[in-house]
């Protein structure tokens, strides 16, 4: 492994990828491998989750195209340096913030929207000049092995390498010397991979997990609530980072909500039979999320299939926050829904877990819409939506606490993979004497003005 890491700190070192044109070309070559690819990218997605073309586009790769996009559009910019005004004391001179690049970066990715998710920081490592060592997860393995031979077949090494692997492979890794390391995954393995690049001192993203809830209060516009939250909960069976967890809901409208969810899922065709119902990625998975089902009351959904690891749409009631399925982050097709009499109380029960990763409010009032964003504490969210604040690149994504350290997209995940040197620039014609010793009565009069 070191070898690698050896090799791309001595192709950093040439300094080739301060150039802007470098980092084009670079953005460039990317997008087109990828536009070459569709269709090997569009079957390894559907080997590993049975997921079709049109949503691997809507949730991965339009996205990413929009990134590299961004990217190549904004890059001049994002990589100026920036004036800031100088102080009295230091006059005659100027003074600016110059970003860098962090140099040989490591990036490890999650399952769940491998290329999104792998790609999505490779996109902002390479615009802020970086080289990288790209790790996807041995999970989703069809998509892991597609990116290693595009990436390892298109891109010098010395810049961009993937390695494949699982646990040995990534404990390996975090072993050696990075100057930065971002991880998407659970919080469990982000505290390993915190404490590895503490020992380097080496600054990490960690983009990790948790029970994101959704909030519906009494006014909300029910049939556009159960619309939203349906898609997005189900979308790719449940297995996304940002979707709504759970949902806590106002007693009065429970029952009507549940009848218009019902409606959504029915409406959508989540069947078995459907050649793109998204399945469970593993058994592991599987048999995790089979438990979670005894939580509560079932009102929908429930059936398995054990040899297609499906598992249908289900929706529970009655759950209290002790039940197991309260007590993990589901990631998987389950929605609990639990109604309150109190929103006080509602937000007190939520504040005991910790920080989500995202929260959503459906409500038609300004009132509770503020008290819930000045209540919570959540990486980010929407307000009568969920999922979709992730593909605004304007928008900053990350979590907070448990959920995470660090955020990307766009403009932010150029800072994430740059250091912003900050330098004053003074000529030499004048120099203020009053600094220098000795200090004379005036001269401290005046140093005590400044
Ligand atoms: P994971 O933490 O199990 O695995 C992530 C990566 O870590 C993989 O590449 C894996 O090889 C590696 N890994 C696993 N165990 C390790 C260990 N002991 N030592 C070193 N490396 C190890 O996460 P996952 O199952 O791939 O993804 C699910 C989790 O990720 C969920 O919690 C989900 O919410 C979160 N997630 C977060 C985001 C986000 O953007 N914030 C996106 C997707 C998923």
């Amino acid at each position: 492994m070191k070898i690698y890491i050896d090799t791309q700190r001595n192709f950093f070192n040439t300094n080739a990828t301060k150039e802007i044109s470098f980092r084009l070309n670079e953005l460039k070559r990317l997008e087109k491998v990828l536009k070459d690819n569709l269709s090997s990218l569009n079957k390894a997605i559907y080997a590993d989750f049975k997921k079709s073309a049109v949503e691997t586009h809507l949730t991965e790769l339009g996205i990413l195209f929009k990134d590299i996009s961004e990217a190549k559009h904004h890059l001049g910019r994002w990589a100026q340096k920036h004036k800031v005004p100088t102080n009295i004391p230091n006059f005659p001179a100027s003074s600016y913030i110059m970003p860098e690049p962090l140099g040989v970066c490591l990036i490890i990715g999650a399952w769940n929207y491998p290329y999104l998710l792998t790609l999505g920081p490779v996109v902002a490592a390479i615009a802020a000049g970086n080289t990288a060592i790209i790790k996807p997860s041995e999970i989703a393995s069809k998509t892991s092995k597609l990116l290693g031979k595009l990436i390892n077949e298109n891109f010098d090494p010395s810049f961009l390498k993937v390695i494949e692997g699982g646990v040995p492979e990534t404990t390996e890794l975090l072993a050696q010397e990075f100057d930065k390391i971002f991880f998407t995954g659970s919080t469990k393995v982000g505290k390993i991979v915190y404490q590895a690049a503490a020992k380097h001192m080496t600054p990490v993203t960690l983009e990790l997990g948790g029970k994101s809830p959704a909030f519906v209060t009494a006014n909300c516009n029910l049939k556009m609530t159960a619309k939203r939250l349906i898609w997005s909960k189900f979308l790719n069976a449940g297995q996304t980072c940002i979707a709504p967890d759970y949902v806590m809901i106002d007693a009065k409208i429970e029952a009507e909500f549940i009848a218009y969810a019902q409606k959504e899922i029915e409406s959508a065709k989540y069947h078995f039979d459907n050649e793109n119902y998204v399945q469970i990625i593993s058994d592991q998975h599987f048999e995790r999320l089979e438990k979670l089902l005894d939580s509560g009351d079932l009102v929908f959904g429930g059936k398995k299939d054990k040899t297609k690891r499906y598992i249908q749409p289900t929706l529970l009631k009655n759950v209290t926050f002790n039940d197991k399925v309260m007590q993990e982050e589901i990631f998987g097709p389950i929605l609990p829904v639990i109604s309150y009499t109190s929103i006080d109380a509602a937000i007190e029960q939520v504040r005991r877990l910790p920080k989500p990763l995202s929260c959503y409010v459906f409500t038609s009032s300004n009132t509770q819409k503020r008290k819930l964003l000045n209540e919570l504490s959540f990486g980010g969210g929407a307000i009568n939506d969920a999922v979709m604040h992730f593909s605004n690149p304007n928008l900053p994504f990350g979590g907070v606490g448990n959920s995470g350290i660090g955020c990307y997209h766009g403009e932010a995940g150029f800072k994430t993979f740059s250091h912003f040197k900050s330098i004053l620039d003074k000529p030499t014609w004048f120099e203020l004497p009053i600094k220098f010793s000795p200090y004379t009565k005036w001269k401290k009069k005046i140093l005590k003005y400044l």
